[in-house]
């Protein structure tokens, strides 16, 4: 029913070229986890497709004001660096490509549901209409959301498994007219709590999901597993290994089962969304790692044997 390949909208100009002493290594992070994925002999499942638009001034005005779109591509402080991360050209011009990956994967997904899509990125469900926020730059959910309900009248929903509250969705809401059409109330999903109360929350929203998706209210997924949702990273902590693996297990475990239902494969869409090991970003490179191999295993019984390696935290001093 689904292609074994999972389509990938990875191209290098989507990555920060040099790493200027940011906190947050998302801007590095799409081609660590490419170069992670060849180390682990995983690449053969993965089809890379590089040659998608970059985003223009335009298409962010989308979902932002006019005043911090130019602030941001000129470079001009502060506004520029409301991110959190260091201005470049450079940085600036990646993320027209960082967003116009998740758009392109969305459409894609839409377009081939046989198709699993990747956009492999992170940094954009902290930003609001007038500014970004903790690492992320511009709304990428809003704009691609948007821009896909004019193209196509769908509606998409977003489970963003991510340590952190995406609350750009939620907050762009009073500024972008037809939010409520592209991304309904309640198609948000940031499972709360820790632990086993996140798990029983994750299951709850998913049982909810499952009744918009069949009834033909929601006509596509994003799943973004952040790994700043495992207890060892530097600024999350809801999950263990074991319940952050069981998050994507019940994900993919209910994607398989929705698609069996509707008689056709849900369309699906993949992001990274955070993960902030100072100590050893290898970890949060091998759980998304294994979130994507669990859903190769689960969705087209790829039968991949792959162990997240999480380092055990060094207690401090
Ligand atoms: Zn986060």
């Amino acid at each position: 029913m689904r292609d074994n390949r999972i389509k990938t909208f990875y191209t290098s100009k989507q990555v920060l070229q040099k790493d200027n002493t940011n906190f947050s290594k998302s801007p590095l992070k799409p081609k660590l986890l490419i170069e992670y994925l060849e180390k682990q002999n995983l690449s053969a499942h993965f089809d890379i497709i590089s040659d998608f638009r970059r985003f223009s001034e335009n298409d962010f005005l989308v979902a932002h004001t006019k005043e911090y779109v130019s602030a941001f591509f000129k470079g001009n402080k502060p506004l520029c660096e409301s991110n959190s991360l260091r201005w470049s050209l450079q940085f600036a011009d990646s993320i027209r490509y960082t967003n116009s990956s998740l758009y392109h994967a969305i459409k894609h997904s839409i377009e081939h549901p046989e198709h699993i899509c990747f956009a492999p990125v992170s940094g954009m469900h902290h930003a609001t209409p007038e500014r970004g926020g903790s690492f992320c730059s511009m709304s990428g959910q809003v704009i691609a959301s948007i821009k896909i309900f004019r193209e196509f009248g769908l509606s998409g929903a977003y489970l963003d498994l991510d340590g952190h509250y995406g609350n750009s969705i939620e907050d762009s809401r009073y500024f972008v007219e037809d939010l409520d059409k592209a991304i309904p109330i309640g198609c948000n999903i940031n499972p709360f709590g820790r632990h086993q109360n996140y798990i029983d929350d994750l299951k709850e929203h998913l049982e909810d999901l499952g009744e918009k998706i069949l009834s033909g209210k929601i006509h596509y997924l994003v799943f973004a597993h952040g790994a700043d949702s495992h207890e060892s990273d530097d600024l999350g902590g809801q999950c263990s290994t074991a319940e952050w693996m069981q998050s994507s297990e019940l994900v993919y475990d209910f994607v398989k089962d929705v698609s069996v239902k509707m008689k056709k494969p849900l369309p699906l869409t993949l992001a990274l969304f955070g993960g902030y090991r100072q100590d050893d970003f290898d970890s949060v490179l091998s759980l998304h790692t294994a979130d994507l191999v669990t859903c190769l295993n689960k969705l087209v019984e790829a039968r991949i044997h792959f162990e997240p390696d999480v380092k055990v935290e060094e207690p401090e001093a």
